[in-house]
């Protein structure tokens, strides 16, 4: 049985109850200092609670309960491992209408359209990751006569998962489960914004594994995050946010000289061919810029490519189609697109828009109503914005702007298409749409981007292999291939008995 529907009262009563609190060895704890920040609600600006700002001496505490666990963990037989974290996630699916209120109030996603299916998500990939335990192996080796020559695979230690905002609880499962399956410790830090959601749903999981395995703290970067990738004993960084915090992790790790893996940016292009299928495209359009996240994803599609002959019927239809949604508070089911994040964010949105609207020639196409509720009246709302005449060197098309923004940009030539959407210091994704093979075979082999999609451009998903090329990072997640990669250490062992 599922949990009962969520509604804003109920998802308070859920953030209250995590007030001031992290989470390490296997309980919920208050940060050493007490030094707490609040949390807003992005939709009403009200005071959701009280977050702990946990500083060194919690990143020590937690740290050194992921190392004492560690070693029995890694004890724990792989196949074992995994179906707990299979039973763990079936437990977080039975709450999984509480975790998508709390990830709607937190993060002004609307609940229908994004939180519940993040909240499913998580679910199949703690699933997924859990039944690839027995895939954790080695080779033989062919040394010589006599001599057995083998690897293994062993975890590397305590790992730290530094958490974005804008899929957190997705993304903390594909970082946690393909670790704690290979037999690592984790310590989590989410992000400042998004604090409650992560945390609830680790409590759940480490209720179902041995104290330590799983920790979680709130804090600032500057603060938490620091020094959780500078401690001594972290032997791992695997972290999702922008290329300057990337860089700065990146640095520490290599005067530590370990392991990172890093998911940053993106600027994804979207090529539309002349004999595309013109409604799928449309429709593809709306769902690769995640207007339902307000554009908060690494990989919206913020430049859409369009042949001449159809850029401006082009246009017109993708505004009438995002005319069609609604925006409004995150916890209503009629909602389907809610708030930016953070004041921070919603004025860097608008910059980006303002800046858009003054450039001679761009024309800035808005879809969607802002709501008309007085209670969401400070709300960070955005209307989407289909912006034209922008050129690909002007900072909308060529800086994540992480907002409701993409520019409709015209081609003639194939070629010229895929000069313009490899113009970019990113390649994390991107989309083409043709019907002709042989276009998409030349498009997809001439693509900067570790994720090229045909006539499609879903969300990741579990099993495809997801990472960047350029700026948008380093490694790869969400495979068997990325766990044993990222999260093991292959051991060589020769046996000579002669
Ligand atoms: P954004 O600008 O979208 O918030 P960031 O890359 O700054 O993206 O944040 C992503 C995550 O990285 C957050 O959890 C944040 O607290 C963390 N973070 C920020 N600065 C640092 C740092 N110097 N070291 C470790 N983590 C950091």
């Amino acid at each position: 049985m599922t949990d009962a529907a969520v509604t804003r009262a109920s998802a308070l009563k859920s953030a209250r109850r995590l007030e001031g609190v992290n989470l390490v060895n296997g309980k919920l704890v208050g940060p050493s200092g007490k030094e707490l920040f609040e949390l807003y609600d992005p939709a009403t600006r009200e005071l959701i609670v009280r977050v702990a700002n946990s500083g060194t001496a919690d990143v020590d505490e937690a740290v050194a309960a992921a190392k004492r666990a560690q070693r029995e963990w890694a004890q724990v037989p792989a196949r074992a491992r995994g179906k707990l974290l299979v039973e763990a996630a079936s437990v977080l699916g039975r709450h999984s209408e509480e975790l998508a209120g709390l990830l709607a109030l937190e993060s002004g996603k609307a609940l229908r359209t994004e939180c519940r299916v993040e909240a499913a998500n998580v679910v199949d990939a703690l699933q997924f990751f859990g039944g690839l335990a027995g895939e954790i192996k080695g080779e033989t080796v062919p040394f010589a006569p006599g001599v057995l020559s083998y690897t293994q695979r062993e975890p590397v230690g305590v790992v730290a998962a530094i958490l974005p905002w804008n899929v957190p609880l997705m993304l903390m499962a594909i970082k946690i489960a393909p670790a704690l399956v290979a037999g690592n410790c984790v310590v989590v830090k989410s992000a400042e914004e998004t604090p409650l959601t992560v945390l609830r749903a680790a409590e759940l999981l480490s209720a179902e594994l041995p104290p330590g395995v799983l920790n979680v703290l709130s804090g600032d970067g500057p603060r938490c995050g620091a020094p959780l990738v500078a401690h001594p004993d972290v032997a791992k960084v695997t972290f999702t946010g922008s290329v300057e915090t990337g860089r700065t992790i990146y640095r520490t790790a290599a005067d530590k000289l370990i392991p990172v893996t890093l998911e940053l940016g993106g600027k994804s292009p979207m090529i539309v061919l002349p004999d595309a299928d013109f409604d799928k495209a449309v429709a593809g359009a709306v769902v690769a810029m995640r207007f339902t996240r307000q554009g908060q994803s690494c990989t919206a599609a913020s430049r859409i490519l369009v042949h001449s002959s159809l850029h401006d019927r082009f246009v017109e239809s993708l505004v009438e189609k995002i005319s069609e949604m609604t925006i409004g508070d995150p916890l209503d089911e009629a909602t389907d697109i809610g708030t930016i994040i953070s004041e921070v964010q919603f004025d860097k949105v608008r910059g980006y828009i303002e800046a858009g609207r003054e450039t001679a020639g761009a024309v800035a196409h808005e879809g969607a109503e802002l709501p008309g509720d007085e209670r969401l009246a400070e709300g960070f709302f955005v209307r989407p914005v289909v912006f034209t005449g922008i050129d690909n060197a002007h900072p909308v098309a060529r800086e994540e702007i992480f907002g409701p923004v993409t520019c409709v940009m015209p081609f003639d030539t194939l070629d010229e298409a895929l000069e313009i959407a490899n113009d970019t210091p990113f390649g994390l994704a991107a989309s083409v749409w043709t019907r002709d093979l042989k276009t998409a075979l030349v498009a997809v082999n001439s693509l900067e981007a570790g994720y090229v999609q045909v006539n499609q451009a879903l969300v990741a998903g579990v099993n495809i292999s997801y990472g960047g090329y350029k700026q948008s990072g380093l490694g790869k997640e969400l495979t068997l291939d990325s766990m044993l990669d990222h999260f093991t250490h292959s051991k060589s062992i020769s046996l000579n008995f002669q």
